[in-house]
């Protein structure tokens, strides 16, 4: 009997990317959006799955917590929980790129310059977007430092997505490492909402009550 209770997926966290063992390449989200989000939802009666690349949190009672390195072990979680989520959030920062082939050893500082050469991650979400059932719902957030709202609508139709929240990280004291966030929330119809400057447990519930109201119709 499927669960009436809304399932709930959601990723967190930034990925990281070996160079050598020692040394990696990530970005600098902390994981708190993610998991603010998985906090309310849990708190919000839904069967909730957190994907999670590393961050210093604890992860929240209550929620299934899978914990992931690279972009390319996220996507194997993602995809093996997808099949049974209702509502997918994917708020991690993947990196989108890697180095081609990581040092077995650790690297040794000889040369006054040296490249990486690195490849594309694959694209979670727009692979999720591509193999999504009637009803389950994709959100997608948009972290950038200019031209926000364009590059929002570019990636909720690129990406095949329902929902993306568009928040600006160059903005002072909200997005990456912070504990406030500000955002917009953009529909598929390209109705808007605007969220000011507040805090991530705070946001997370706003945008869960939409979302999760979009649900029940
Ligand atoms: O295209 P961009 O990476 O900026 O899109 C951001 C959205 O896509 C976020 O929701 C992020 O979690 C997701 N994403 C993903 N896989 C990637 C890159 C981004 O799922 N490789």
């Amino acid at each position: 009997m499927p669960s009436k209770r809304p399932r709930l997926l959601v990723t967190a966290g930034p990925t990281v990317e070996p160079i050598d063992p020692v040394r990696f390449l990530s970005n600098r989200s902390s994981g708190k959006m993610g998991y603010a989000l998985a906090e309310t939802a849990v708190a919000n009666g839904c069967e909730v799955t957190l994907v999670s690349g590393p961050t210093c949190l604890a992860p929240p009672d209550g929620c299934r917590f899978i914990p992931v390195k690279t972009a390319r072990d996220m996507r194997l979680a993602v995809l093996k929980a997808f099949p049974k989520t209702d509502v997918v959030i994917k708020a991690a920062a993947v990196a989108d790129y890697r180095p081609v082939r990581p040092a077995r050893h650790k690297i040794k500082k000889t040369a006054d310059e040296f490249v990486i050469k690195l490849t594309r991650n694959p694209d979670i979400l727009k692979e999720l977007g591509m193999k999504k059932r009637p009803g389950q719902v994709l959100v997608g957030f948009a972290a950038e430092t200019r031209s926000l709202l364009r590059h929002a609508l570019e990636k909720m139709a690129a990406k095949n997505l329902d929902w993306i929240v568009a928040n600006d990280v160059l903005k002072k004291g909200v997005g990456f490492e912070s504990e406030e966030n500000a955002a917009t929330l953009i529909a598929r119809d390209g109705a808007r909402i605007k969220f000011p400057r507040q805090s991530k447990v705070k946001l997370a519930a706003a945008l869960l009550k939409i979302i999760l109201a979009s649900l029940r119709g």
